[in-house]
């Protein structure tokens, strides 16, 4: 049995007042029933006030990337070891926006994800078809090759999450409906239980695109979905709240 992930991506979303936000989601989900783990990625300057306010309380932090390298010659960069030494226990690799934006690849993501199982955290690999390749009927083909080639050889044996998140359903209010969601979730499984058989069934595979209060539940009864990773509804804690709720 998965145990689901609820995910909060702040994205370049947060300045310093903003931690109340986050101690309010710790305190919440003390009121809510355990069904699940519920993580916060602030951006990295909120990170350490972030672990600080978590610590003793259910509720996890993780950072939204990392270098591949430990250290050197990476000016703006941030190591996983750095993420780990300030208290996150999580990391988004590959997200779709860093794919748009800085041409991350699927080798610079599997790197990346290697990084995290080095330093000890868990990574969230992100794949995700755009709007182009669903209309010409490649999704299944483009997600798998993502697969493949984000996953790293180092993940058999180690703690790590899979993020479905179609790109056209990330920040754009449209949702993928619970059949595309079912279809490529299904898929997700079989490749994960063909690479990592006896693995694959621990594996979290998360929906993100869109979820919010009032799709949450949908969603996340659909076969073969863990958990979300939220955006926009994880910058408001009753918001996020409301989905870990929705469980
Ligand atoms: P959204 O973002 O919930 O705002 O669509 C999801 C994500 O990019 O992780």
């Amino acid at each position: 049995m998965v145990r689901p992930l609820i995910a909060g991506n702040w994205k370049m979303n947060g300045l310093s007042g903003d931690s109340d936000t986050i101690s309010q989601i710790a305190k919440g989900l003390e009121g809510l029933d355990d069904v699940a783990d519920c993580l916060i990625c602030p951006p990295a300057t909120l990170i350490s006030k972030a672990a600080d306010t978590a610590s003793r309380t259910r509720l996890k932090v993780g950072a939204q990337d990392c270098h591949a390298n430990v250290s050197g010659a990476h000016t703006g960069d941030v190591s996983a070891e750095m993420i780990a030494d300030i208290g996150a226990t999580y990391v988004i690799v590959g997200h779709s926006e860093r794919r748009a934006d800085y041409q991350e690849s699927n080798e610079i993501i599997a790197a990346k994800a290697e990084a995290a199982f080095r330093a000890g955290l868990v990574p969230i690999i992100c794949i995700g078809e755009t709007l182009d390749e669903r209309e010409a009927g490649q999704t299944i083909e483009v997600v798998s090759s993502q697969l493949a080639g984000s996953i790293p050889a180092g993940a058999f044996g180690r703690a790590f999450v899979v993020a479905y998140e179609p790109v056209w359903a990330i920040g754009t209010g449209k949702v993928a409906s619970v059949d595309q969601v079912e279809e490529v979730h299904n898929k997700i499984r079989e490749i994960l239980g063909g690479r990592f058989p006896g693995q694959a069934d621990e594996t979290p595979i998360l929906y993100g695109g869109s979820m919010k209060p009032g799709n949450a539940a949908e969603l996340l009864a659909v076969s073969n979905v863990d958990g979300g990773l939220i955006g926009g509804a994880s910058l408001k804690a009753d918001d996020f709240l409301a989905i870990y709720g929705a469980c």
